[in-house]
């Protein structure tokens, strides 16, 4: 079979969805399956509707046109581009805002199509990724008073990202925030905010001592469904982490020193490489580089491997240690990272296999 590949088993991000649809929908949460860290191949995105999300969402346009023949809501995770609009419009059912100039470009577009777009103003609570800062309340309510006013606009509820830019943590307190944010806003203008968002898989860690604040009704999950994986990337216990394997094939196996020998100067990637000596060790190298997934997002199978290293297009594995007797034309399987999988899957060198 091709190599490098990355095989994909589409049964365990169902089960991965089964199992979170059902946790969230105990504590009243709405689940939206994110399929950007797939690049939003619409065989996995049909394992997530499957396993019972009811809306997808991407970060990416390209991504959602790929989707347009589930059917099933879609969500726009970025803050469109103004010039991209005319497609929100046409694509997308909820988009994610944060400024009134982007609510009105909806608008506009909006009405010129006869239609009415749902938008989700972000709320930044501490992140300081997208979203209108939680302190400043009078640019909060400013905006929603500007949004109601719109046509072809519907506000639908309010959301709010962490742990991406900053790594803050979801918290009952700041979670608490976003509610009390919610019921000023409905005191004021005498609206009904149907959705607040509360996250992405990270904020799942809340529902492990029953910390998810009551009013969180709605999460974005990406990580989680498809890499079984949550707040600072641990382990989601009772999901599988392993629905993606990359496969690669060995090019060379040789001894070799492990320092190199002459003057060192810079690799190929313009860092200053260290090396420690180890005296000679058993070494292969596999068909994939940088170009692909960089070394530090692989995670060996076999963990006798040592990961050396890698280039653009070679990867260098320490295996003296293994019991596999590895040669010339054999395979390595690899787990991956969130951001190994993201860009493997990127990669239009690495083949997609669907088991
Ligand atoms: C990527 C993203 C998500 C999903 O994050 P995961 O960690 O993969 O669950 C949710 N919301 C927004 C706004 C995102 O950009």
């Amino acid at each position: 079979m091709t190599c490098p590949r990355i095989e994909i088993d589409l049964e365990k991000i169902k089960e991965n969805t089964i199992n979170t649809v059902a946790r969230c929908k105990e504590h009243g949460i709405n689940v939206v399956g994110v399929t950007k860290v797939f690049c939003g191949f619409t065989e996995i995105a049909i394992a997530l509707v499957d396993g019972g999300v009811n809306m997808l969402a991407d970060s990416r346009m390209k991504n959602i046109k790929k989707l347009r023949n589930i059917d099933i809501p879609k969500m726009l995770l970025r803050i469109p581009m103004l010039s991209e609009i005319q497609d929100v419009i046409e694509y997308v059912d909820i988009s994610l805002i944060s400024k009134i100039e982007t609510a009105e470009k909806i608008s506009e577009i909006a009405v010129r199509k006869d239609k009415i777009h749902k938008v989700i103003l972000m709320i930044d609570l501490g992140d300081l990724r997208e979203g209108i800062f939680y302190e400043n309340e009078n640019l909060i309510f400013e905006t929603v008073e500007k949004i109601l006013k719109l046509d072809g606009v519907s506000l639908i509820g309010i959301g709010t990202n962490l742990s991406c830019y900053g790594g803050v943590i979801p918290t009952s307190v700041n979670l608490g925030t976003l509610i009390e944010i919610k019921q000023k806003i409905q005191n004021k203008f005498d609206v009904s905010l149907d959705i607040i968002s509360g996250g992405n898989s990270a904020s799942l860690s809340l529902l492990q001592n029953d910390n998810m604040p009551k009013g969180i009704n709605h999460l974005r999950l990406g990580a989680s469904l498809s890499l079984g994986i949550g707040l600072n990337d641990a382990q989601i216990e009772g999901l599988y982490y392993d629905a993606f394997k990359v496969i690669v094939e060995i090019v060379e196996v040789m001894e070799k020193p492990s320092t190199p020998v002459g003057l060192i100067g810079l690799d190929s990637f313009g860092r200053r490489p260290v090396f420690k000596d180890l005296g000679i060790r058993k070494r292969a190298i596999c068909a994939i580089g940088k170009q692909d997934i960089f070394p530090e997002n692989l995670i060996p199978v076999d963990k006798d491997i040592i990961i050396l290293g890698s280039s653009s297009d070679h990867l260098i594995l320490d295996i003296t240690d293994s019991h596999q007797n590895y040669d010339l034309g054999d395979t390595i399987s690899f787990d991956v990272t969130y951001g190994g999988c993201l860009s493997v899957m990127t990669s239009e060198y690495v083949e997609k296999i669907f088991l």
